[in-house]
């Protein structure tokens, strides 16, 4: 199914859909306070802060004590979709992990630097764009409008070198379907095809450096969690090829994507997919750090 629309957004259509969008639930609440009591086991640091309103929108950027540039710099990333829950709530349970004995070998071989919700405003009104209705997983190169991206890749400025995997939190939902791809083919006054929601977890590996057994070793770990979405009738997962079940590779620096904000060698985007009737937010959750545990474990007994 295409779907004809009219003329691309001004400014004025912009500022509307942004009239329209509200707090549906608080960055205040769900995240800063868990990383308030993280913060004592953590170097928890500010970043910067959303201009839309600064009190309100802190960017933490949290790092595991014993930091040592001897050892590699595992990056985690979340909430650069905003609605995508699982991702926020994903690498705040992997603060949780790390903080536990579990995870004693990480962090005797790794650095963990973890940036739990990069686009607060649109985890408080469940959106996939800023208020400037920019997709900020679009936005990752220099000078970029959007200040979500802009902010986390000048964060990272110092870190960027030393990046050794980089897992970027995501979900792919019904409402991409309902909600956000009609408004960013109203938005860009395109049509656009209706592609099915994959039913189950993929991961988005990087064209460039697909690592095959790298996203392998996550998808084994993840399927003890939650199903893997299966490929459709093409072969293709959202319109990609698969390279193996439950894998598609991106041009991630081409595109502007989180996943190519660094150098890293290893790097991948988990999709968790909450609209199953299979699974439970915390099924989700406990996916999002299964995946970034397989990807781990995988860089421990190969590297
Ligand atoms: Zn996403």
């Amino acid at each position: 199914v295409s779907k004809i629309t009219s003329n691309p957004w001004n400014m004025k259509d912009k500022a509307a859909w942004r009239q329209r969008q509200v707090v549906k639930r608080l960055y205040a609440d769900e995240v800063l306070a868990p990383l308030t009591i993280l913060a004592s086991h953590f170097d928890v640091h500010q970043y910067g802060a959303l201009s839309v309103n600064v009190e309100r929108y802190p960017l933490l950027l949290a790092r595991t004590p014993h930091w040592a540039a001897t050892k590699k710099t595992i990056l985690v990333t979340g909430g650069v979709h905003g609605y995508e829950t699982s991702g926020v709530h994903g690498a705040i349970g992997m603060l949780e992990l790390l903080q536990s004995p579990d995870a004693s070998h990480f962090v005797r071989e790794f650095n963990f630097l973890i940036a739990p919700c990069v686009s607060p405003w649109g985890y408080e009104t469940i959106n996939r764009w800023n208020p400037s209705a920019l997709d900020p997983n679009r936005s990752f190169f220099a000078d970029s409008q959007a200040e979500e991206s802009r902010l986390l890749l000048d964060a990272m400025g110092e870190y960027s070198a030393e990046v050794f995997a980089h897992f970027d939190l995501h979900e792919t939902t019904d409402t991409d379907n309902t909600v956000f791809r009609p408004a960013l083919a109203a938005r860009d006054g395109r049509e656009y095809a209706e592609w099915e929601i994959p039913d189950g977890f993929y991961l988005v590996g990087d064209t460039m450096k697909p690592e095959d057994a790298f996203q392998a070793a996550i998808i084994a770990r993840v399927q003890n969690v939650t199903h893997i979405a299966p490929a459709d009738e093409q072969g293709r997962i959202i319109g990609e090829p698969c390279t193996q079940p439950g894998v598609i590779n991106y041009a991630t620096k081409k595109l502007g994507l989180c996943a190519g904000m660094t150098d890293a060698p290893f790097v991948t985007t988990t999709e968790v997919y909450p609209d199953s009737p299979n699974v439970t937010p915390q099924a989700c959750i406990d996916a999002q750090v299964a995946a970034i545990c397989g990807g781990v474990d995988f860089l421990l007994q190969n590297s």
